[in-house]
This record gives structure tokens, C-alpha cells and sequence, in this order.
């Protein structure tokens, strides 16, 4: 079984992972409004946020250089963890418009716990000497910023690959010429659909380290129960902002449901503090309230999980149940099988 537990020692506190990492807003121009969930929701302690965008907002940046805190500017608790990604999914179609030793400086004065380096992700257009590029660029990238790191926080490489043999060249190449207390995994969003190209990419980041494996983008509900089983030790997803948009409120165990189709129940199939005295219009009508249910609906999603784990059942049995509604993911979860089974 590649599920693991474990706790790691973060400058602002204990991290027991897995853990999902929601992505805050914050800097976004779209919204800085990701409604309150840390200490409100135990489990998630944690923040995940966009170095590049918090450091290009001009008044937020000088009000952080004046002595305001992230995390005040949050308004969360000072020991929230945050994982401070560098922002590197907007240089997909862009130009790279930062160094790793001025994103490293941002991570640093954003007291972040855990410092992602910077990357160039890979286009599922381009033509393969230039994801070749891409790759080999992220790289040197890595390894500039592990040659200026020092302090406490943990400094993951953020890793791109578009097979698993670059993927497992890419973590050896890293731990033999860096010092990273982690990797992670991106440019997994555009290709989320290929269930069976995604699993296979995680499962060769997993087998090429026993170091902490992250994934950027794929938090969602249907892909935590596969990222738990695959030995990821945290992911993180902004899926449950964007689906509170379309109004798309998500079930443990089904997925994403449209509140437009659940019109004739009075209450909602789920007891979150959010939901459980509430009725069906007024939940409607909250935005905020949508976005907080998503986040139980995820965090009950892994709770059960690691309840299966923990009471000796049969981890495999309970998947197999998961994902027989759906054949596409029924498939994926089926070829992850016979693959862990191959390793264990
Ligand atoms: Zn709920």
C-alpha cells in the first residue's frame, strides 16, 4: 500500500499529512475572498497561495513590507501554514518575469512554511523539444533556488513531466544535485481528463522518492481518494471557488452536484455545520456558504479515507466501490491498481 501518514515540522507548526491545501485568492485580482475555513474546519490548517501574485500587487506588497503580516492580511490565525507556490501555472503562456532568487526573497518575506520553485509547466500544444525546454529550464530553476535557500522552511522542487521516464530522470537529477525537502508535481490540470496518464506520472514521482510528493492543481473529489491511495502526501485544488460559481455543490462519494437539480429537497444531503440546519434556498442564495460546504465535502472525502485505512479495511475494496458509478475513473483506478500491486 502506498497510502502513508505522516507529520512533518513546519516553521508555524505540526503538519499531518495527507493534507489538502485549499488555494487562497489572495492577490488575485478576481477575488480576495475566499470565505474563513482555518480553525473553523480542524483539518485544514493550511493555505495554499501565488508568490508572483501577492508580489504584484502593488498596495498589498508594501502593506506587507510595512509590517503586516500574510496571514493578517489573510485573516487567519499567525500559525496557519502556508505553502507559497511561485506562481509558475501563469507562465504557461507567458513570459517568466521573475528569478528564483527574487521569488525565493518573496517566499521569505511572506513567512511562508513551504517555498515551491519557481517553473515553466508544460503546454499540451507545444511540440515536444519545446516541453523539453520547458522541463530542463524548471530544473536549473530548482536547483538555483536550492543553492540560496537556507532557514527553516522546506523548499519543494516543482517538477514537470511528460512521460514518467522524464519524471523519474527529473527527481534523480534533482536529488543528486540539489538539496529539496520535497517535490511537486505540476502541469497535471491540463491533461486532469487523461485519468491514466495523470496516475501514471504520480506513480513514477512516488516510486523516484520517498521525500514528500505534492501535487499542484488536483484536489478535487474525485481524484483525493486517488491521490491518498497513491501515496501523495498533500495536493491542493481551487476547484471548490470555481465550482461554487457554477453553483456546483459537492457530495462525498458522487462528486460535484448542480444545486439546480436537487430544486424539490428542502434540506441538503450533507451535516456540515454549514449545511446541516440550513435549507436548500438559503445555501442557494450564499456563496460563501457554497465554498465552506465544498471544503467539508473535501475534508470529509479524506477523513473517510484514512477511517478505511485506519480500521484495517481494505482499501482497494472501498475504491473499488468509489469509483464503479463512473467508468472512465473506474478504468484509471483499476490500471493504478495492478500497478501499486506491481510495487507493493
Ligand atoms: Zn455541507
Amino acid at each position: 500500500m502506498l497510502y502513508r501518514r505522516r507529520t512533518i515540522d513546519l516553521p508555524h507548526g505540526k503538519l499531518n499529512t495527507p493534507v489538502f491545501f485549499p488555494v487562497r485568492n489572495i492577490g488575485k485580482r478576481s477575488s480576495d475572498n475566499t470565505p474563513s475555513y482555518v480553525g473553523s474546519i480542524p483539518d485544514l490548517p493550511v493555505a495554499m497561495i501565488n508568490t508572483r501574485a501577492i508580489r504584484n500587487r502593488t498596495p498589498m506588497w508594501d502593506r506587507l513590507l510595512n509590517g503586516v503580516t500574510l496571514r493578517e492580511e489573510m485573516g487567519v490565525p499567525e500559525d496557519t501554514i502556508v505553502f507559497a507556490d511561485s506562481g509558475g501555472f501563469d507562465f504557461s503562456s507567458g513570459e517568466v518575469d521573475t528569478t528564483p532568487k527574487k521569488t525565493l526573497e518573496a517566499q521569505r518575506q511572506l513567512d511562508a512554511d513551504i517555498y515551491g520553485t519557481v517553473d515553466v509547466p508544460l503546454s499540451r500544444e507545444k511540440r515536444a523539444a519545446e516541453n523539453q525546454r520547458r522541463v530542463n529550464q524548471s530544473i536549473e530553476y530548482a536547483l538555483e533556488a536550492s543553492d540560496q535557500h537556507s532557514g527553516e522552511a522546506l523548499l519543494f522542487a516543482s517538477v514537470h513531466g511528460y512521460d514518467p521516464e522524464t519524471v523519474r530522470n527529473c527527481i534523480a537529477h534533482l536529488e543528486k544535485f540539489g538539496d529539496f525537502d520535497g517535490y511537486a508535481l505540476g502541469s497535471m490540470v491540463p491533461i486532469r481528463s487523461d485519468y491514466k496518464k495523470v496516475t501514471k506520472l504520480i506513480l513514477s514521482a512516488r516510486t523516484a522518492t520517498d521525500k514528500h510528493l505534492h501535487v499542484y492543481g488536483l484536489g478535487g473529489l474525485v481524484y483525493q481518494p486517488l491521490l491518498l491511495y497513491l501515496g501523495v502526501d498533500s495536493f491542493d485544488s481551487s476547484a471548490f471557488i470555481r465550482g461554487a460559481g457554477n453553483r456546483n455543490y459537492l457530495i462525498p462519494g458522487f462528486g460535484g452536484e448542480e444545486l439546480q437539480d436537487i430544486e424539490q429537497l428542502e434540506r441538503l444531503p450533507c451535516p456540515c455545520p454549514v449545511c446541516g440546519t440550513r435549507t436548500l434556498d438559503d445555501i442557494r442564495e450564499d456563496r460563501s456558504a457554497l465554498v465552506q460546504h465544498n471544503l467539508w465535502a473535501l475534508a470529509t472525502e479524506l477523513r473517510r479515507f484514512q477511517y478505511v485505512a485506519e480500521s484495517g479495511r481494505n482499501i482497494e475494496d472501498y475504491l473499488d466501490l468509489r469509483f464503479q458509478g463512473n467508468e472512465v475513473t473506474s478504468r484509471a483506478y483499476q490500471t493504478a491498481k495492478q500497478q501499486v500491486r506491481r510495487l507493493t
